[in-house]
């Protein structure tokens, strides 16, 4: 069914008007913002149409603020939704919040019904013609509490509602190239790996036809397939490590990573692992970017650095052993073939999505089996999540209450082991209903 969601401020009206639509008070709607309910969404039928309509109304009181929680909110109607209802309450007029809601609106494409709610009278019709200035056509105006103008508005948002919801559909696959970054601290052999699998093969990006973007990117081929390498004058360019070039290249290792979908961070496993190179992988899962860790110089690895190596990774690594993780010789070529298995990997974790349905069955299960732990004689418990981006994958839980580190790294942990993202940072936020 086609998903329709109503959005906007707290109080403007948005469970009045989702009521009038069920046909029934399913929700106790209060007169300041609060606790509705505890469902989201409900499937709806109107002008002999059926549909599936959600009201996050219920979700906006939040420990971050008022914004953070509207446009968290936002987030995920539209995130979940194939067409919005957004209703602001014409006697306030707008706000910044309307504002910046409208901005992810439109960055969305969805499209949108504007209500103005709380048009009581028809003196007041004025403010709701003010409305107008949100650039989102021709405000309806609404009295949800009295039922004015409501049918004209969900007449409106039936003509923009989709036949077939398109929100359950795989994002189409990008003909683009995958970007990868080759980053790591100097000398970790950033440069060789880039020779070892550029071979002959390597094309500079400018030459290529419609690909000229930045001409310190080459596009390479491996295994029969391009992918775009970004920033490897950088690499190629051997600059003499004083403090300046330091910094230097710790920014530019940064923007690598920002430009990239996918960062493969070498390590020199000739060596004990450094802070700095802790540090580039943190700058990696900060970013939201894919991860692909490379141990290479394996030829220099003997049995005892071999036992070290395995105590440093587990001590200074745990917190990344979700990512791909290769050994190869650069310099001599050795399995150096085996980077492109570990990218794919690592893409294909990163663009993970896993439907709304099924992620709150397996959060049912998972609490069922093992609940957040009492505290303060309470239990924090998830009421309803949804992943609401991918690249990075990033999921949002509604819950009773905050959550212990300890149970979030466990949730992340069991949603690993179920659907995978395998080379991913996930992004989990909590939204706190009070
Ligand atoms: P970059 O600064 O990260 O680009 O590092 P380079 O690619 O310039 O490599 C630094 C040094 O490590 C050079 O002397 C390379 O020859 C050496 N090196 C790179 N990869 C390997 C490898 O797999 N094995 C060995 N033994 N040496 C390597």
């Amino acid at each position: 069914l086609p998903v329709l969601a109503v959005i906007g401020r707290p109080n403007v009206g948005k469970s009045t008007l989702v009521n009038r639509v069920l046909g029934r008070r399913v929700a106790v709607v209060q007169d300041t913002p609060g606790v509705t309910r505890d469902r989201v969404s409900y499937p709806a039928e109107w002008a002999g149409r059926r549909f599936t309509i959600v009201d996050t109304g219920g979700w906006e009181v939040d420990v971050e603020g008022l914004d953070s929680a509207v446009a968290t909110q936002a987030e995920v109607a539209i995130a979940m939704s194939d067409a919005v209802i957004l209703v602001v309450d014409a006697t306030v007029g707008i706000t910044e919040t309307d504002a910046q809601v409208v901005r992810m609106l439109r960055r969305s494409g969805r499209p949108v019904v504007l209500a103005a709610n709380k048009v009581d009278s028809p003196a007041q019709e004025g403010d709701a013609a003010a409305l107008w200035n949100l650039g989102l056509g021709e405000p309806y105006a609404v009295s949800a509490l009295h039922g004015r103008g409501s049918g004209d508005v969900l007449d409106a948002a039936m003509a923009i509602l989709p036949e077939v919801s398109a929100v359950a559909a795989p994002s189409p696959a990008e003909g683009s190239l995958h970007r990868i970054a080759l980053v790591g601290r100097p000398n970790v052999g950033k440069s060789s790996l880039l020779n070892a699998i550029a071979g002959s093969e390597r094309v500079v990006v400018n030459e290529l036809a419609g690909t000229t973007r930045d001409p310190v990117d080459e596009v390479i081929e491996l295994d029969g397939r391009q992918w775009l390498f970004i920033d490897t004058a950088g690499i190629r360019r051997r600059v003499r490590q004083s403090r300046g070039a330091d910094y230097y290249a710790v920014l530019r290792t940064q923007g690598a990573i920002e430009r990239a979908e996918v960062a493969v961070v070498l390590l020199d496993v000739s060596e004990p692992i450094t802070e700095q190179d802790v540090r580039v992988i943190q700058q990696v899962v900060d970013a939201g970017r894919a991860l692909v860790l490379v141990n290479n110089k394996w030829d220099l690895v003997d049995e005892e650095r071999r036992t070290m190596l395995a105590w440093e990774t587990e001590h200074d690594l745990a917190h990344v052993a979700w990512a791909p993780h290769i050994n190869l010789a650069a310099a001599t070529g050795w399995h150096t073939n085996r980077l492109v298995r570990a990218l794919d990997a690592a893409i294909e974790g990163w663009t993970t999505r896993i439907p709304t349905g099924r992620l709150n069955a397996f959060l049912g299960e998972i609490q069922g089996a093992t609940p957040h732990p009492l505290r303060g004689g309470k239990q924090p418990r998830i009421l309803f999540a949804t992943q609401v981006q991918t690249a990075p994958p990033r999921i949002v839980l509604f819950t009773t209450g905050f959550l212990d580190a300890g149970y979030r790294r466990f949730i992340e942990r069991r949603l690993r082991e179920e659907f995978g993202f395998v080379g991913s940072p996930i992004q989990i936020g909590v939204r706190v209903r009070e």
